[in-house]
């Protein structure tokens, strides 16, 4: 075990380590270690779930969704409302919990908190807005009513990045629209899901709406479920090449599907841009969650008169962060969430040096202990890099240039991912052209974020397709039923 100081091992040691069933922990044979990244000891251990195990979960939503489903929308409002509360009121608590399993740093996980929070907020208010529409059909003899009912039983799979949001935005609205639930969060970071499930509980959350599982056996847990007839609805945030294998496994239920998949954002800074706004949020963009969100900027494509003032600026600002431990004081990064994440950062760095890009700053691993990698800018990278292409997930800032908008927009497309842009300029129409050609489900114009629990968030091509937030958050939950009523 490991050497956490008390009150981290105080917050570590109150969480539940079961599976959560039908609402009673249950604990297994086998168990899983969760490790510290800034340390890579185990800080604690977790359930291992079996396949029938899943299989229990998944019957507890089955059984609880008919009487779910009849649940007033004001109650169900208000347990999130609720939840919420509790959240807030323990907020550096669950942030700290999150900073100890993921390695992220403290602020970064308070921000996580009151993002992730504000889900439960927004569907407790979505709840009681479920409405349906009543018309007269043209021949004149038939009016049309729709309703809109729950999906039915849910089943959640969640990445290690945003242990706790990428749940929460999931979970929230099935909640609102009166669906139940197996969720089951990234094998790394399962503290702040099984946390989670116990504040819902005390919001007053029934029975089997809400089941969560861990284990080490992924895949053979989760196909039979994707398999099940009795399953409703998939929700998946993760890589795409996982997703993709999740798609083919849903077609033979022919499931309601939502994927939140990888990223690779262009960064685009135009010549008449403020170059100081710019810097700023390339900063966010780049280093919110230490480079490990899928909507991190994945390549700032800056205008050649300005390209120079933009590197060194970046530069500076990436070589200033202070990196160490997630829950030290003044901690602006913490370290990579593993070692393959570590490794995958390294290869692509030297992968481009090693084709010519200049290394501005860092372009190292930081210590030997504990998967610190350095705030990197690299500059003048070629188009061949492989950095381009993939998905970095880390604090390296990639700087190729350009002439044209065109040229801008090109290579901004030039991808098979598209979940979002950031978009630097002062000037009205260009902002409008560019953000209509550009092939992303999300834009930022002018900064450097774009999530937003009121704000429907999710890609396109390779990043995926569903929303997740804002009012089209509650809709991939909810059926439309349609009645011809003859007079
Ligand atoms: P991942 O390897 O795809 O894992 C995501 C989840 O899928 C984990 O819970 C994982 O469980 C599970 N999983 C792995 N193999 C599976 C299988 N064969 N069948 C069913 N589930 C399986 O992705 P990650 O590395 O954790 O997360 C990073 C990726 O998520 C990045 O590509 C990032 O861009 C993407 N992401 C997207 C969004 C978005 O909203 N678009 C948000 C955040 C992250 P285990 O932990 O047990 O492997």
């Amino acid at each position: 075990m490991s050497a956490l100081t008390g009150h981290e091992a105080e917050v570590v040691g109150a969480v539940p380590t079961g599976l959560f069933i039908g609402g009673s922990w249950r604990d297994t044979e086998g168990s899983i270690d969760v490790e510290d990244p800034s340390t890579e000891e185990t800080i604690a251990t977790v359930a291992d779930a079996s396949p029938a195990d899943g299989q229990d979960a998944l019957a507890a939503a089955v059984a609880a969704q008919e009487g779910w489903a009849a649940t007033e929308p004001r109650q169900r409002g208000e347990i999130l409302r609720r939840a919420w509360e509790l959240i807030t009121a323990q907020a550096d608590d669950l942030a700290l919990l999150m900073t100890l399993e993921n390695g992220k740093a403290l602020k970064d996980a308070r921000a996580e908190v009151a993002y992730g929070a504000e889900f439960f907020r927004w569907f407790s208010e979505e709840a009681v807005r479920i409405s349906g529409r009543w018309s007269v059909a043209p021949a004149g003899d038939t009016r049309l009513l729709t309703m809109r009912q729950p999906v039915g039983p849910c089943l959640f799979i969640t990445p290690w990045n945003f242990p706790l949001a990428m749940g929460t935005r999931k979970v929230g609205p099935a909640i609102a629209a009166g669906c139940t639930m197996v969720v089951k969060p990234a094998r790394s970071t399962p503290l702040t899901m099984l946390r989670l499930a116990e504040i819902l509980v005390e919001a007053g959350l029934p029975d089997g709406v809400l089941n969560v599982i861990t284990t080490s056996s992924t895949g053979k847990v989760v196909e039979p479920l994707v398999r099940d007839g009795r399953l409703r609805k998939l929700s998946f945030t993760g890589s795409t090449e996982v997703g993709r294998s999740l798609v083919e496994q849903s077609a033979e239920q022919l499931l309601r599907v939502s994927m939140e998949l990888g990223g690779n954002a262009p960064f685009v800074v135009f010549e008449d841009a403020d170059v100081e706004a710019a810097l700023d949020g390339a900063m966010v963009a780049k280093m919110r969650n230490g480079g490990e969100a899928c909507t991190a900027a994945n390549r700032f494509l800056v205008h050649e008169s300005i390209a120079d003032a933009f590197a060194a600026g970046l530069a500076e600002r990436m070589g200033g962060l202070k990196v160490g431990r997630g829950s030290e004081d003044g901690a602006d990064a913490g370290p990579l969430v593993d070692a393959p994440t570590l490794e995958k950062v390294t290869e692509l760095v030297d992968d481009a040096a090693g084709r010519g890009a200049g290394v501005r700053t860092g372009g190292r691993r930081l210590g030997e202990r504990g998967y610190f990698y350095a705030p990197t800018v690299l500059d003048q990278v070629p188009v061949d890099a492989r950095i381009l292409q993939e998905e970095v997930f880390g604090p390296v800032a990639p700087i190729v240039t350009f002439a044209t908008d065109d040229e801008a927009v090109t290579a901004a497309n030039d991808t098979p991912f598209g979940l979002v842009s950031y978009v630097y300029t002062n000037d009205l129409t260009r902002a409008v052209r560019v953000c209509e050609r550009l092939d992303t489900g999300m834009i930022g114009l002018n900064q450097g974020i774009v999530s937003n629990p009121a704000a429907p968030f999710g890609g396109v091509k390779h990043s995926g397709f569903g929303r997740e937030g804002g009012p089209e958050g509650i809709d991939e939950y909810l059926e439309t039923k349609y009645i011809g009523l003859k007079l």
